[in-house]
């Protein structure tokens, strides 16, 4: 049986390849019956898109794949609770699940700022489940972020030298 935590760990992996591209490592699979059909990993600073997160661009490929806009049976594993856009891509694309790891306190669209799925107006189709592998996906981006200021304090030493 496959568990919630496999998912995320190949979300996980799509999030390392994120952080190989330079980004911040958010990683996101779409699944349907058991299977992954679509990866995604966050590029938005590559592809010049502020709408390429890692779940925007799962969500795009498992529609192209399925040749429907709208996505119903299928569930998104997400390392970072999504934001108020993706949150309304996973609505629009009438997920069943969304499942994501660490929590995002700046901009988190599913509890932490708002809480769009939580509205019955807008949401009528997606349940979500936060919290899975939330330490393993939160410290990705805490090693990514310790590792961006440490690079930049040794340019900063290198120019002064
Ligand atoms: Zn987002």
């Amino acid at each position: 049986m496959v568990s919630d935590t496999d998912f995320m760990q190949l979300a996980l992996a799509q999030a390392q390849q994120a952080w190989d591209l330079g980004e911040v490592p958010v990683g996101a699979v779409v699944v349907k019956d058991g299977e992954v059909i679509a990866v995604g990993c966050n590029q938005p600073i590559g592809k010049h898109d502020p709408t390429a997160h890692a779940e925007i661009v799962a969500l795009r490929a498992a529609a192209e794949k399925l040749g429907n806009y709208r996505l119903p049976g299928c569930e998104l594993y997400v390392t970072l609770e999504p934001c108020v856009m993706c949150s309304g891509a996973m609505m629009h694309a009438r997920l069943s699940k969304v499942v994501f790891g660490a929590t995002d306190p700046k901009t988190g669209a599913c509890g932490s700022v708002v809480n769009l799925f939580e509205q019955e107006q807008l949401n009528h189709h997606t349940e979500i489940v936060g919290g899975v592998m939330a330490e393993e996906c939160g410290a990705m981006l805490k090693n990514f972020f310790a590792a961006r200021r440490a690079a930049v304090a040794a340019a900063r030493r290198a120019a002064q030298s």
